[in-house]
């Protein structure tokens, strides 16, 4: 059946606006991977795009049971009592699979759910993890043009989705918590790199011990690290999303970090990469998605003669690209 366009000027007005109905709406259509819908959505995002770019960007990232949304329900409702229009996100593949998500869960933020100046969404189900941050970056794009200021990206601590969390954000906040023994055990380094900030989280009652002596002996390890930013070493703290004790603390770093960015200039560079980082993620993805179904018909039999040995894997790719239309270079 036809299905009525898409009026992207009423959209984009109704975002502008701050209409929570539209914005939902407008974010529904950037998750959507139908191809009128892509068109429509970046029509709309060329629009907003000016609007854009004035949120503290923030990336939350901590396995599962860290106490991920305790603390952005906590952080959340603190800075919507300061007056802040808070929106959250979640960036979470694994929702692909469970067709539901874990992250970013209404359920889970009660209070923000039910909050006027909050805006809670669930992780997209877009597919790869590719899709879902694709979907995610533009709804940031929507968010900031609705008016929200403080935008708190949430991830799960496992696989690639952090990289790509830090990749969108001005702040990284890696949460964790105390364990005995080996503190590092359970903390991949790689993810350890990307921090802005650390925070040891559920310090409180018989735990708030432990949790600051895990906080000094996380920050002695990123000593021998090499700090990403001449000038700015990540601090470790310790907190309690669930009591608020040193969650005053968390986001004074928070913003720290971020006038230290801003002061050197290097907030709207790392911004400006991030955007062109974005373009080559989606000429990847999309030369990825175009070559899949140009060389559906080859693509079995190319793979199995790589895989025999009577192609080499050089030819077999200039034979898949061919399919593509480009014209062999040599
Ligand atoms: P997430 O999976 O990272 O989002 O973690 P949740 O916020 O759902 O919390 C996981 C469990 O830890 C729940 O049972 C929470 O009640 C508990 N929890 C979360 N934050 C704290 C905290 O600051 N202190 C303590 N003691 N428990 C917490």
């Amino acid at each position: 059946a036809e299905r009525p366009p898409v009026d992207v000027a009423a959209l984009a007005a109704g975002v502008r606006d701050g209409s929570r109905s539209l914005l939902a709406r407008a974010i529904t259509l950037v998750e959507s991977n139908r191809p009128d819908h892509r068109a429509a959505a970046q029509e709309l995002l060329l629009d907003l795009l000016p609007d854009s770019g004035g949120a503290v960007r923030v990336g939350i990232s901590g396995v599962p049971g860290v106490g991920k949304s305790t603390f952005i329900e906590a952080l959340g409702t603190r800075l919507t009592g300061d007056g802040h229009r808070v929106a959250v996100l979640a960036v979470d593949p694994s929702s692909t699979r469970t067709r539901g998500s874990i992250l970013g869960d209404k359920t889970r933020m009660a209070k923000l759910a039910v909050d006027d100046n909050a805006f809670v969404r669930p992780s997209p189900s877009a597919g790869t993890l590719g899709g879902v941050a694709r979907a995610t970056r533009e709804t940031i794009v929507l968010m900031e043009a609705a008016g929200y200021d403080a935008v708190l990206v949430e991830t799960v601590g496992v696989g690639q989705s952090e990289v790509t969390v830090a990749g969108m954000v001005d702040t990284f906040l890696l949460l964790t918590i105390a364990r005995t023994g080996d503190q590092l055990q359970g903390i991949k380094k790689g993810i350890l790199e990307l921090a802005d900030v650390v925070a040891v989280n559920k310090a409180d009652g018989s735990h708030e011990r432990d949790a600051k002596v895990a906080a000094r002996e996380l920050a002695g390890a990123l000593r021998m690290m090499t700090p990403t930013h001449e000038s700015w070493r990540p601090p470790v703290l310790a907190c309690s999303g669930q009591t608020g004790a040193g969650m005053d603390e968390v986001w004074a770093a928070v913003q720290e970090h971020r006038c230290t960015l801003e002061a050197d200039g290097s907030l709207g560079r790392r911004r400006a990469d991030q955007q062109v980082e974005w373009m080559w993620a989606m000429v990847r993805d999309q030369l990825m998605d175009r070559l899949q179904s140009s060389a559906k018909e080859t693509l079995g039999e190319v793979e199995a003669g790589v895989r025999s040995g009577d192609l080499t894997p050089t030819l077999a790719a200039t034979r898949l690209l061919a399919t593509l239309g480009l014209p062999d270079p040599r």
